[in-house]
């Protein structure tokens, strides 16, 4: 049977606080080899008779994320305490958010549709256990133990694998560009879990509110949450396993339990971790040692002002101010920092232009399509070969600029370009010098260009008559050799233009 199916998402994220969410212990983030439980105080440690004060910054930056996703705020916000007992839990409860998370509603659209959130709120991390090989006993590191930790909780209104997966990039994406949390989920700084259902078609109702009902006498199929899930790729492959574990079951009449299911990244495949038959009960109720949060407006109007371009605007931007493609406008603002390279660039072209004398209007979408191709792909290719960040390369955005407006004024071909960018890459300098210095000046002479072409094909009458012939492609050996006599200073496609134009 053709089912629907019904996801909704719950996304952690470490916040890149400088301290712990109630104390002043170091927030590590997972970037730091510190001995177990150094970083660790009474506060976080959860002993009697300790207050713990609520991080400023981290609810600044909950609010930040909830006004980039266009969620409400709430003027009125507290801390709950959510009970369960685990050894990576100090206290026994967690301090997080109930009934009135910091911001809530909202949508982030992936593809055109938009998809809704419940809310964002504000917790603290767990610790972290480990579980040594052949040993009966587990060992327990604490220095995680309260580090801010934001959730993100989305409706059940995501139907495939692939929107889950490009919700949560676009997600990690809006979270780097507000330099809130780098995000980045194999270091474990963003832990999605989804929740799965599939129902038959037209027996059940969205009601809002992360639920769904049942009409007429449907019994709603249980719901399946995955949890352990290490890469956005694994996200993807455990959703699809799940839809077609779950349909197949439901094919052969099977029952299928309401429960949490763990990814086996090895096997490929969803593995049952506990069933959850009732809902669990966490005994929230407010936590009496920390003072609710009130939002005025005030204090809105000064996060509002930290609200960063997000990312679809830069790339609508990028697209109406400087003409690049729709492809070229995601890949050069997919990181912020590239975006922010390629926009000095096209400044420095647009001046480089200017003192040639050409007018900005009829050039800058070739000069746009011309810079978007060697960013997109020898750039990055050069940083991710050496693992090196855009924010410390030698290439300075001018001679960058120059590098392009050589290619634009046909002063080099693509090798001799090939050449200087290695050059400039690996060791700066002026693209105009390295031109000059390694005479790569592609000849724009045509006559020189039709001697040497006359003696070429002088000289390779075999080729010559192949092409006569009518095998086409023998007037590429002859541009080739045009190439070698000119020491690849030719421009290869006036060589052939040339060719043909001598011997027909
Ligand atoms: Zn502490
Ligand atoms: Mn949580």
């Amino acid at each position: 049977m053709q089912y629907d199916i019904i996801i909704g998402l719950e996304i952690h994220v470490q916040l890149n606080t400088k301290s712990k969410m109630f104390c002043r212990c170091a927030n590590l983030n997972e970037d730091v080899n510190k001995e177990p439980n150094s970083t660790v105080c009474p506060i976080c440690l959860g002993h009697p008779g300790t207050l713990p004060v609520a991080n400023k910054q981290a609810i600044e930056w909950t609010i930040l994320t909830g006004l980039a996703l266009n969620c409400k705020v709430n003027s009125y916000s507290k801390f709950d305490r959510k009970h369960y007992f685990y050894p990576d839990l100090p206290k026994a409860y967690q301090i997080s958010q109930y009934d009135l998370p910091l911001v809530y509603g909202g949508q982030l659209e992936v593809d055109g549709r938009k998809i809704d959130i419940t809310r964002i709120h504000l917790e603290e991390d767990a610790g972290k256990l480990t579980h040594p090989k052949g040993k009966n006993y587990s060992l327990a590191d604490y220095n995680r133990a309260s580090s801010p930790l934001m959730e993100l909780v989305t409706e059940p209104v995501i139907k495939t694998a692939a929107e889950a997966k490009k919700f949560c990039q676009q997600y990690q994406q809006i979270l780097r560009y507000l330099e809130i949390s780098e995000a980045d989920i194999e270091k474990g700084q963003m832990r999605c879990e989804a929740n799965i259902s599939l129902q038959e078609p037209k027996k059940w109702k969205y009601k809002g509110g992360c639920k769904i009902e049942p009409a007429g006498g449907y019994k709603l199929n249980p719901k399946v949450e995955i949890k352990n899930i290490g890469s956005f790729k694994a996200l993807e492959k455990a959703i699809e396993f799940e839809i077609k574990r779950q349909a197949e079951a439901l094919d052969n009449k099977e029952t299928l339990a309401q429960e949490t299911r763990g990814w086996d990244e090895n096997n490929q495949k969803t593995v049952s971790q506990r069933s959850k038959e009732e809902a669990q009960e966490y005994r929230y109720f407010p936590d009496p040692d920390i003072s609710p949060i009130n939002i005025n407006s005030k204090w809105l109007k000064k996060i509002l002002a930290d609200l960063p371009e997000l990312p679809r605007e830069k790339r609508e931007r990028f697209k109406q101010q400087y003409g690049f493609s729709d492809y070229d406008a995601e890949v050069l603002t997919a990181d912020k920092n590239i975006a922010n390279y390629v926009e000095q660039v096209i400044s420095e072209l647009r001046a480089w232009m200017n003192a040639l004398g050409r007018p900005w209007e009829t050039a800058h979408r070739k000069l746009a399509k011309l810079t978007g191709n060697w960013v997109g792909t020898e750039l990055f290719k050069y940083l991710n070969e050496g693992g090196q960040n855009i924010k410390k390369i030698k290439i300075t955005p001018e001679n960058f600029a120059e590098f392009i407006s050589l290619i634009y004024e046909e002063k080099i071909n693509s090798s001799a370009a090939q050449i200087i960018f290695k050059e400039i890459f690996t060791k700066g300098g002026d693209p105009g010098d390295i031109m000059e210095a390694k005479s790569l000046e592609q000849m724009d002479d045509d006559n020189e260009l039709e001697k040497i072409i006359k003696d070429i094909i002088k000289n390779n009458s075999k080729a010559v008559s192949e092409y006569k012939a009518g095998k086409e492609n023998a007037v590429q050996f002859l541009v080739g050799q045009v190439m070698a006599g000119t020491k690849g200073k030719a421009n290869p496609q006036r060589a052939k233009e040339l060719i043909l134009k001598n011997i027909k």
